[in-house]
């Protein structure tokens, strides 16, 4: 596909503009501009990680990366519609309406005299909590993750600059970590979870060095802050490919690291009531995903935790004694409490999944007006879609309740009033005998 030029003196393979399929027409015009203005005001710009890679593939990329010599404050001096973000690692997001173009200076080796010095801070897993050295393009390539995400774009010249033997790797399907795979997962163990989510999403193998120590060090993830994790497991199960994004990360034990109070209730067999709502769930979100239907994370989340949480209920009820209600109340409580540690799951949607959790319970009692009054609730529809997940799962009789509720939402008021009122009469046949 591509003639490489290896460059002798900076140790690169340059990929001229007739020989990659890079085209502007497929660049963002913001992220143009951003490169433009830069090299204009003489600094080095290049696009650079997921969305060279996906152009290289054939795909749309999600948003368009900009990296460059030009320290933070020289890129905010350059742009009115800059703001300067993040700790761990400094960044400059420059806002065009909706799209945000990211821009970040060349990040370099750390030396010990830059981790006193707080620029650069590391754990004692080896863990990087600061990442702020900079340094050349050359140094940049080396601290991204994988080979196929150190490829650099440069609109000065249209080339394309190969660091880490990144277009061989991508040609042959391989995800290959940058340097010591050990190393690299201790200072970043996100990037175990970046590793699956890229197999996964662009259907590549994980090369044997890169896969090997991820099973070890899965356990890492505890340090990595709950905010961070949350954002990570939406883009792993809400990318259009979570299904086989779990399949993965349970076989290199991550999954049980992300969803302990899932994972102790696993079977095994994937034939529990759990593991075959976890399935659909998934399987369900990358059909919605793949048809541009809305997805909700609240429902995915209220449908990972349903069995947990009825668990959890009678599990209180026999050893407590406490009534049903006051044992699921507290159930909620405690697994979201003991999940959110791990995942900060916010409240906008803790909220929402406490509703559909509840609904469920209340969709049993249809009587009077309680039917009428479900139905107008704002979060009827999710609940519904749950209810029959879990009537496909469970069978039996909360099949007739799926089928009941699927009638009484799409037929007329009429009919429905005589459906609350069969369900009168057959109570009341069923109180005589
Ligand atoms: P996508 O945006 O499609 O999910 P991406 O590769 O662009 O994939 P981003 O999170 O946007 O992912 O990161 C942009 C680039 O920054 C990556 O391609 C990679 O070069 C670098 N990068 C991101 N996260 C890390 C990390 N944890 N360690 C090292 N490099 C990283
Ligand atoms: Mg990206």
């Amino acid at each position: 596909m591509f003639r490489h030029e290896e460059h002798k003196q900076s140790r690169y393979i340059s990929i001229s503009r007739n020989e990659h399929n890079i085209s502007r027409k497929n660049i963002s015009e913001n992220a143009l501009k951003v490169l433009y203005r830069l090299n204009k005001q003489g600094y080095e710009a290049y696009l650079v990680g997921g969305c060279i890679r996906d152009l290289l593939l054939g795909k749309i990329p999600k948003d368009f990366d900009i990296t460059t010599n030009a320290t933070p404050e020289q890129v905010q001096k350059t742009f009115r519609n800059c703001r300067l973000v993040g700790r761990r690692f400094r960044l400059a997001h420059i806002m065009f309406g909706k799209e945000i173009i990211e821009v970040a200076t060349f990040r370099g080796e750390h030396s010990s005299q830059d981790e006193q010095s707080n620029v650069a801070k590391r754990s004692q897993t080896g863990m990087l909590l600061r990442d702020n050295v900079y340094g050349t393009i050359e140094q940049d390539a080396l601290r991204r993750d994988f080979t196929m995400n150190a490829l650099y774009y440069s609109v000065k010249d249209f080339t394309l600059r190969d660091y880490c033997g990144g277009i061989k790797d991508l040609q042959n399907g391989i995800i290959r970590l940058i340097g010591d795979p050990q190393i690299r997962y201790r200072e970043d163990p996100v990037r175990m979870l970046r590793t699956i989510r890229f197999a996964a999403k662009l259907n590549m193998t994980i090369e044997q060095a890169t896969a090997e120590p991820i099973k070890e060090l899965a356990p890492l993830l505890k340090n990595i802050p709950a905010a961070r994790l949350f954002d990570e497991s939406l883009k792993l199960l809400q990318s259009g490919h979570g299904y086989k994004t779990y399949l993965l990360l349970k076989e290199y034990h991550l999954f049980e690291q992300l969803f302990p109070v899932i994972q102790r209730l696993f079977t095994g067999n994937n034939n529990s009531y759990l593991e075959k709502m976890i399935e659909q769930v998934l399987k369900n979100t990358d059909y919605r995903i793949d048809h541009n239907q809305r997805i909700n994370p609240a429902f995915l989340f209220a449908a990972f935790f349903w069995y947990p949480i009825m668990e959890q209920t009678q599990l209180t009820c026999v050893e407590s004694g406490l009534q049903f209600h006051d044992a699921f109340s507290m159930a909620i409580n405690d697994i979201l409490s003991e999940q959110c540690q791990i995942i900060a799951i916010p409240k906008r949607l803790t909220s929402i999944m406490g509703d559909i959790w509840r609904l469920q319970l209340r969709m049993k009692k249809r009587e009077g007006k309680r039917a009428f009054a479900i139905l107008e609730h704002p979060k009827f529809r999710a609940a519904y879609d749950l209810l029959e997940m879990r009537a496909s799962i469970e069978k039996g009789e909360l099949l007739d309740l799926a089928k009941w509720w699927d009638e009484f939402q799409h037929t007329s008021i009429e009919k429905r009033i005589s459906m609350v009122n069969q369900l009168s009469k057959r109570n009341k046949r069923r109180a005589k005998h």
